[in-house]
C-alpha cells in the first residue's frame, strides 16, 4: 500500500527499526548521515537501498526540513556505495519513489541504487 508522504513520520516504520538495530538488514555501507542495505525483494542484480539518519517521511520531507549537513552526507553515502560496489563505469540508476503516483510504500525517505545489469527503460509502460 503507498503511503501518505504528507503524513507525520512514524518511528515505528520499518527502515526506522533497521536504523536502530531492532531487525536485521544486509548492511552494505554506514557512516553517521546514512545506512546502506540489500533491498529484500531485489529487482536487478544489484538493489540497494540508501536511507538517512534522521526522521524523514520522503525526498519531498528531506529536501524541504533536512539540515544542509546531513542532505550533503546523505548524497555523498549514495556516491560512494555506487563506488564501493563498482558501478561506476558500468552504470546504474538511483530512485525515490514519494507517495503514492510514485508508489512509495516504507515512510522513511530511501533511494533505491540499482545495477548490474543493463535497466532497460526508466518507466515502465
Ligand atoms: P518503496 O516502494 O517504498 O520505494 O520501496 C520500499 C522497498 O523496501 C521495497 O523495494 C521493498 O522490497 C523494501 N523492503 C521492505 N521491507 C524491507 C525490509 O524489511 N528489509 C529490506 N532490506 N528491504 C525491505
Amino acid at each position: 500500500m503507498p503511503i501518505d508522504p504528507t503524513l507525520p513520520y512514524d518511528p515505528d516504520n520499518i527502515f526506522a527499526k533497521i536504523l536502530r538495530g531492532e531487525i536485521p538488514c544486509n548492511k552494505v555501507y554506514e557512516d553517521d548521515h546514512a545506512l546502506a542495505f540489500h533491498d529484500i525483494a531485489p529487482q536487478a542484480p544489484v538493489h540497494v537501498l540508501v536511507v538517512p539518519k534522521g526522521d524523514y517521511v520522503s525526498w519531498d520531507d528531506f529536501s524541504a526540513q533536512a539540515p544542509a549537513d546531513l542532505i550533503a552526507g546523505f548524497v555523498r553515502a549514495v556516491g560512494t556505495v555506487a563506488r564501493q560496489l563498482d558501478l561506476v563505469e558500468p552504470g546504474y540508476r538511483v530512485l525515490a519513489n514519494v507517495g503514492a503516483h510514485g508508489g512509495q510504500e516504507v515512510p522513511h525517505l530511501h533511494v533505491h541504487l540499482f545495477g548490474g545489469a543493463p535497466l532497460g527503460r526508466m518507466i515502465a509502460g
